[in-house]
């Protein structure tokens, strides 16, 4: 308009706290910034000279943020578990399922990350699904249940697994096992 550019919005909601507060200011300066021609829109990646896609400047840009030498970790895919328990466990092992704490770290206005079971701690999953005093009880019946030594309910999910994949049982035993506590972590 005259020359300059007014943004005429239509949220569905208003801006909640002071990160999307932040994040719309930053929004407006970009498209302050950007200048709109008439042309057709073309899709191209971004950090590459030639406007194409090739997994080099894929892998390149991903090494800014990552080490990707660092050695991943195993999740061990546990056929005998079915397949919807296992994505959610491999999720919650990197804390990547939507609990309270998750949600607020991702920017969700919460007030309240408290567990809602026991109000002692954060609700994190390795808390929810291990350290609560409600999953402690489901792991000592567990425990009793499959006649392992203990789990350790102090650690974290990972811990957990590997300590079980680690059993002086037979192999197939130590999957049964494996897979139960799978099949646990989905219940609760
Ligand atoms: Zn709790």
């Amino acid at each position: 308009m005259n020359g300059g550019k007014i943004w005429d919005w239509a949220w569905v909601r208003a801006l909640n706290g002071d990160m999307e507060k932040h994040e719309m200011e930053e929004l407006e300066m970009r498209l302050q910034q950007h200048l709109v021609v008439y042309n057709n829109d073309v899709w191209y990646w971004s950090s590459s000279e030639q406007q194409c896609f090739n997994v080099k400047d894929a892998r390149q840009s991903l090494s800014n943020q990552l080490d990707l030498n660092e050695q991943a970790y195993e999740f061990v895919w546990n056929k005998w578990a079915p397949g919807k328990s296992l994505m959610f466990v491999w999720k919650a092992v990197e804390e990547k399922v939507p609990t309270t704490t998750a949600l607020r770290g991702g920017g969700v206005n919460l007030q309240n990350v408290i567990c809602q079971t026991c109000g002692a701690a954060e609700e994190t999953a390795a808390h929810v699904l291990l350290q609560c005093n409600f999953a402690k009880r489901v792991w000592e019946e567990i425990v009793k249940w499959t006649k392992i030594p203990a789990a350790n309910t102090e650690g974290n999910l990972k811990e957990l697994l590997q300590e079980l994949n680690d059993l002086q049982r037979s192999r197939k035993m130590r999957k049964a096992i494996h897979a139960i506590a799978i099949q646990t972590m989905w219940t609760i």
